[in-house]
């Protein structure tokens, strides 16, 4: 299927591996140039590269990648200066750790609203109006399954991201709608990134247990009875950004292989 989005320019962040990177290679795969964004410089050039190389990127697909930190203003500045007017944005940004809520102070939490609530907020803010008057965007914020079935020990998670999910709710249902611009969340359950396996590696310390048996254990939680891939993602993530996916906008599109066990 042609997604009708080659030649757009597309803002991803936290690319330079993981879920970011498996939608930035989606998107570079359909023509769509890409700025990618981590803070660590050294695997975000080769991740540039991976892209660049990747058999299935149309030649003159342009990928330039900006070494910043999304969730500090001088971050965001640093990326606007290379380039203002995207059509397609993907907000990104690490996780906040796991933990008890009574160990976590004020400076915490901010940290936590910051990263992964008011980040995406501002990189909404300072597109979706350029957007709008261009005709076209798309905005798809990789938030957790967390916002529909919390995990005790996410906290900061659950709450920081429910703040998000609530204003994309609003937001999304504005004028923006008519104008051409969605914005949707990409809610992913258990995929087979360093962030998971970092999770468990925790997890395998604190019961004494090997990796692989809590590993098993997790997928045995999973109808797919399998972790999730960067590249499955990237594709879900490709499929709300193009043109066939005008109609879909203010949703909280889960992947998780099943694992949530509601109706709704
Ligand atoms: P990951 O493999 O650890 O990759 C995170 C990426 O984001 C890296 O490229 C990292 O590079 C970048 N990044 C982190 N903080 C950043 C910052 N402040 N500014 C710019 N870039 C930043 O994580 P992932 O598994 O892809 O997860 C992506 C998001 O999905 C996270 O918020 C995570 O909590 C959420 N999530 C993941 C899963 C899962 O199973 N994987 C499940 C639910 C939710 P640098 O460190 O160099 O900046």
């Amino acid at each position: 299927m042609d997604l009708g989005i080659a030649g757009k320019w597309a803002l991803v962040c936290g690319a330079s591996k993981g879920l970011g990177l498996g939608c930035a290679q989606a998107l570079v795969r359909e023509g769509v140039n890409v700025v990618i964004v981590a803070r660590g410089a050294e695997l975000l050039q080769s991740a540039a590269a991976q892209l660049r190389a990747d058999a299935g990127t149309p030649a003159g697909t342009a990928v330039e990648a900006v070494a910043a930190d999304i969730t500090t203003t001088e971050g965001r500045a640093s990326v606007f200066a290379v380039r203002k007017d995207f059509d397609i944005v993907v907000t990104n940004a690490g996780g906040p750790p796991p933990g008890d809520f009574r160990e976590w102070d004020r400076d915490a939490w901010i940290k936590a609203v910051d990263a992964n609530m008011l980040t995406p907020i501002e990189l909404i803010k300072a597109t979706v109006d350029g957007m709008a008057a261009r005709g076209f965007g798309r905005i798809v914020n990789i938030t957790s399954s967390s916002v529909k079935s919390p995990i005790d020990v996410l906290g900061l998670s659950n709450g920081a991201r429910s703040g998000l999910t609530g204003f994309v709710a609003g937001v999304a249902r504005t004028k923006l709608a008519s104008q051409g611009v969605t914005i949707n969340n990409l809610l992913p359950g258990a995929f087979d990134t360093d962030r998971l396996k970092g999770g468990m590696a925790t997890a395998a310390k604190k019961s004494g247990q090997s990796v692989e048996a809590v590993a098993e254990a997790r997928r045995k939680t999973i109808p797919a009875l399998r972790f999730g891939t960067p590249e499955e993602f990237g594709a879900i993530c490709a499929f709300l950004c193009s043109t066939h996916a005008a109609y879909m906008t203010g949703q909280n599109v889960l992947a998780d292989g099943g694992a949530y066990p509601g109706t709704y």
